[in-house]
């Protein structure tokens, strides 16, 4: 086999990736980062481009106070007691920097952060997710301490003393050995396009809807499985609710329930408190007839999307004629096929529960999370979305340590290997704050850059 040496091997040239690469490449490191297939980006360049950050001046701007404080509360509330402390503190503790980080590369941030789930500010900040990683992009191969290798897949991890040493790599019909000075840093993603995977961890989500990178076959993991890496989060994988069932593109879920729609499942009957994580929603929607169910709203919910917010962006679909309109809740009924008299039945209900200010069947209290407050379901026209729960992003896989540093099955670390982004563990637990997973590719990203070169 061919030989080469580095310091560091990056594996997967998504968010993670750039944002690791970048990390150790300022500090001297010499950094190959492998991208599988023919265009980097992964999951991280097709994604809905929402970012948990706190504490921003984007957040100052729009006079929304926020914090790490707050920021951790809300994760670990969201969490439900399933993640892992020392992650979701190493996600705060480095998500204000990594944003600054970003803005100091060039990536544009959109003018308002928007709520969404598990928020109880607005915290959603919004890129262009193909732009970002064309920026990254043009920033590492820019880099004299970075190589991009395209079509080049690693293969095994390879362990010598003790301690990650080399990766195989196959590329171009060739297998190379890459020899490693200080280790590697597994950024493969997440496994998605990996029925096998999915079926064995999480079978009640086959019926969901599957994207994510076209690369993202679950490589990471396996390869840290074999040199014993332990895993977490399994039990949690879930689809996100919002997918139209018939739009097979990668645009994002539409989430009209935080501006207020309610969902109903094909017998026009609420099933969910609709202001919950858009994971926990996805779960109870694939439990319903057919996965299949509806989002109801009437005019001024949909004059509160906001455009430019990829899981708000109502007109688009609109256009698209992925969006019911009627002009009254019957004739909506008649177009979706709904009962009209149990439709009618379900939305009075539901506007006497928020003129009461409780919802005595589902406990619902906000729009989405502990914010905004409910509003009725009155003024024509309505409108339905048809829903159903498509699988994004697998949120599971290894652990780590808070400097990313991949812990084997007895919790003791894998001496040279790092892991960062959706391929690692402990940040989200039973469900999902809006913005994490492309956050702890960035934030993380970063710290397993800085811990391979052995900075704090
Ligand atoms: C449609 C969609 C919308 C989403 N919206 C959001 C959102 O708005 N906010 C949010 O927080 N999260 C969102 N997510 C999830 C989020 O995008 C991902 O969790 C995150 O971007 C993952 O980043 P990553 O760098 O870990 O992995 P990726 O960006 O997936 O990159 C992994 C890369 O590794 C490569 N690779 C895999 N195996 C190998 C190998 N053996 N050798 C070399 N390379 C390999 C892959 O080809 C890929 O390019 C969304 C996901 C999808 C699919």
């Amino acid at each position: 086999m061919p030989e080469m040496e580095t310091d560091i091997v990056v594996i997967g040239a998504g968010a993670a990736g750039f944002a690791a690469a970048l990390t150790a490449a300022d500090r001297g490191a010499e950094v190959l980062l492998l991208e599988k297939t023919a265009e980097p980006g992964g999951s991280s360049r097709i994604c809905g481009g929402l970012l948990a950050f706190a504490g921003t001046d984007i957040q100052h701007r729009n006079g929304i106070g926020d914090s790490n404080d707050l920021l951790y509360r809300d994760l670990m509330v969201v969490g439900q007691g399933a993640s892992d402390p020392a992650i979701v503190r190493a996600y705060v503790d480095n998500q204000l920097d990594t944003y600054h980080w970003l803005v100091a590369r060039g990536v544009p941030f959109g003018p308002k952060p928007d709520a969404s789930s598990g928020q109880t500010v607005p915290r959603c900040h919004v890129v262009d997710p193909d732009a970002l990683i064309q920026t990254l992009a043009v920033h590492a191969k820019a880099h004299r301490n970075i190589t991009i290798a395209t079509n080049a897949e690693a293969k095994r991890l390879i362990r010598t003393d003790n301690r990650v040493s080399a990766v195989w790599v196959f590329q171009d019909g060739e297998m190379f050995d890459v020899a490693v000075r200080r280790g590697a840093i597994v950024t493969a993603g997440g496994f998605t396009r990996n029925p096998g995977l999915v079926g064995t961890f999480a079978p009640a989500v086959a019926r969901a809807w599957v994207t994510g990178g076209e690369g993202n076959t679950g490589d990471g993991l396996l390869m840290a499985w074999q040199l014993g890496a332990g895993v977490g989060d399994v039990a949690y994988i879930q689809g996100t609710f919002g997918k139209h069932p018939t739009d097979h593109s990668n645009r994002h879920s539409l989430l009209s329930v935080y501006k207020g729609a309610i969902a109903v499942n094909e017998s026009a009957q609420r099933y969910v408190d609709e202001s919950l994580s858009y994971k926990l929603l996805g779960t109870a929607c694939l439990v319903q007839s057919g996965a299949h169910t509806w989002q109801i709203f009437d005019r001024p919910i949909y004059e509160a999307h906001e455009e430019g917010v990829s899981i708000f962006d109502v007109r688009h679909r609109h256009q698209a004629g992925s969006l019911i309109e009627a002009a009254t809740l019957e004739e909506l009924a008649g177009k979706t096929g709904l009962d009209p008299a149990a439709l009618r039945a379900t939305v009075a209900r539901y506007n006497g529960h928020v003129a009461n200010g409780s919802d005595p069947d589902f406990g619902r209290k906000h729009l989405v999370h502990n914010h905004g407050a409910l509003v009725p379901i009155a003024t024509g026209p309505f409108y339905a979305h048809a829903s159903t729960a498509a699988l994004y992003g697998t949120y599971c896989g290894l652990t780590v340590t808070p400097r990313m540093q991949v812990l084997d099955v007895f919790r003791e670390p894998i001496l040279g290997l790092w892991a960062a982004g959706e391929v690692t563990a402990g940040l989200h637990g039973a469900a999902y704050m809006t913005g994490s997973a492309f956050g702890k590719a960035l934030i993380f990203g970063r710290v397993a850059g800085r811990a391979a070169v052995g900075a704090v």
